[in-house]
């Protein structure tokens, strides 16, 4: 439910209610039917039509991991997110003008679906109805914290909501403000930052052939390109394309007339799925690896980009990011069961430890990937078409990286 005026306390407060933000508050809706406590969450783009506005929320699409779904299930999101999710059967991998590529199916792995890809618009409707129709969240925007300090207790904010400025206590705050976080800054909780000097250029495009549930993963001379399938609308065939360029390239890009992008891109891409006949509106974002230094700290437990923020040429970050709030909101509950305060360092150590191996497994796999398919260096191409040819002939490495790519690993 929307408030205008906080109360001085609460157990816990959630700052950023974008993708990650807003998932962890449903997990946490199902565990607060049994257990009496108080959430307050704090957006600064007030929920409404103008959905763009908010950085999690914008004109991109997510591939979602079935290991995904089973979480927004648990969240009670997925039920909702209904016919505009398209599934993904089939994901081909290739390098551009050269021999080698792999192609993982559904149908091989014997899943319905190896991921699914859902628009984040869409999803960012389907989690501001659930925030605005809680009985047990309580929802402050437009918000912001203007200060943080450690307490005896906690953690202590001061929110700047309209004209009005309000203290607020809280055993426990869990930061999910996205990438670039003043209140970490405050904290003096820095960034490990690897710079990848590439930005991704994303828009919605049309072709003339349906896409057959197939996600095209594409290394080109400038870098990965990813189409992944998009539910057809009044029977235009869909996609969503992650295109990741120089700095150059993609300003070049993004200003270019669209005849001429359009058939670059044909270029690039080839005709798998015939003519490129329109581009949407195009975005672009600057790409890079960044790791906070400190996760928890009494009363405070960093989650989504404000953690990690990875390249986004694997689609990782938003699963992983459900994959530590399922764990976060399970020791919490524990928490809870044990009669110990939600901010108890204890507590947040063991969620650090459940979580750092698929923390570390997955940013390196993506940074991994992210090195060996930018490069046109000889070595690298060569380590690329064996690579590829080794997982097309091998059922076994073939099952490794479906596993990961469903979020099964
Ligand atoms: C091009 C691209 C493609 C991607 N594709 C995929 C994919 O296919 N699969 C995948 O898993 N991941 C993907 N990702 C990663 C995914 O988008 C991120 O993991 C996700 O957006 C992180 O969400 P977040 O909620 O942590 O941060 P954000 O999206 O940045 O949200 C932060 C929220 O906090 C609010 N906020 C900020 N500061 C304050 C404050 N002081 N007070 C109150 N509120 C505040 C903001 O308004 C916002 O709503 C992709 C990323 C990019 C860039």
């Amino acid at each position: 439910m929307q408030i205008s005026n906080p109360d001085k306390f609460y157990d816990l407060v959630v700052v950023g209610a974008g993708m990650v933000g807003a998932s962890f508050c449903c997990a946490l809706e199902n565990l607060l039917g049994e257990n009496p406590i108080s959430v307050l969450v704090i957006e600064a783009i007030p929920p409404g039509n103008d959905l763009a506005k908010q950085s999690s929320f914008d004109a991109r699409s997510t591939a979602l991991s079935f290991g995904s779904r089973k979480i927004l299930e648990e969240f009670a999101v997925w039920q909702e997110l209904g016919a505009a999710v398209c599934a993904i059967d089939e994901i081909q991998v290739s390098d551009r003008g050269r021999l080698g590529a792999v192609s993982l199916s559904a149908q091989e792995q014997k899943v319905d679906a190896l991921g699914y890809v859902v628009e984040n618009k869409r999803l960012g409707e389907v989690l501001n109805a659930r925030l605005l129709g809680s009985d047990t969240i309580n929802l402050l925007s437009p918000a912001a914290v203007s200060s943080i300090k450690a307490t005896e207790g906690g953690m202590q904010l001061r929110l700047q909501h309209g004209d009005s400025d309000a203290i607020v206590d809280t055993s426990l705050v869990v930061l999910a403000d996205g990438g670039k976080s003043p209140v970490c800054e405050q904290l003096g909780i820095s960034q490990s930052i690897e710079r990848y000097d590439q930005h991704a250029l994303i828009a919605n495009i049309v072709f003339e052939k349906p896409h057959n549930n197939i996600a095209y993963e594409r290394f080109t001379d400038t870098g990965p390109l990813a189409i992944l399938p998009l539910q057809a609308i009044d029977g235009m065939n869909r996609g969503s394309l992650v295109w990741t360029l120089s700095v150059e390239q993609a300003a070049e890009f993004r200003e270019m007339n669209e005849e001429q992008l359009l058939s670059l891109l044909q270029e690039r891409f080839g005709f798998k799925l015939g003519k490129i006949t329109n581009i949407g509106e195009r975005f672009v974002y600057p790409l890079s690896l960044s790791l906070a230094k400190e996760q928890v700290r009494p009363g405070l437990a960093l989650l989504g980009n404000v953690a990690h923020t990875l390249h986004p040429v694997a689609g990782q970050g938003l699963n992983l990011a459900l994959r530590d709030a399922r764990v976060l909101v399970d020791v919490l509950d524990k928490a809870m069961q044990q009669g110990v305060t939600l901010g108890d360092m204890s507590m947040l150590l063991e969620y650090v430890a459940r979580q750092e191996t698929d923390q570390a497994l997955t940013t390196q796999f993506t940074h991994n990937i992210t090195k060996l398919f930018s490069s046109n260096n000889d070595a690298k191409v060569w380590l690329r078409k064996f690579g590829l040819l080794a997982i097309e002939l091998s059922p076994r490495i073939r099952h490794g990286l479906a596993e990961r790519a469903m979020g099964l690993s």
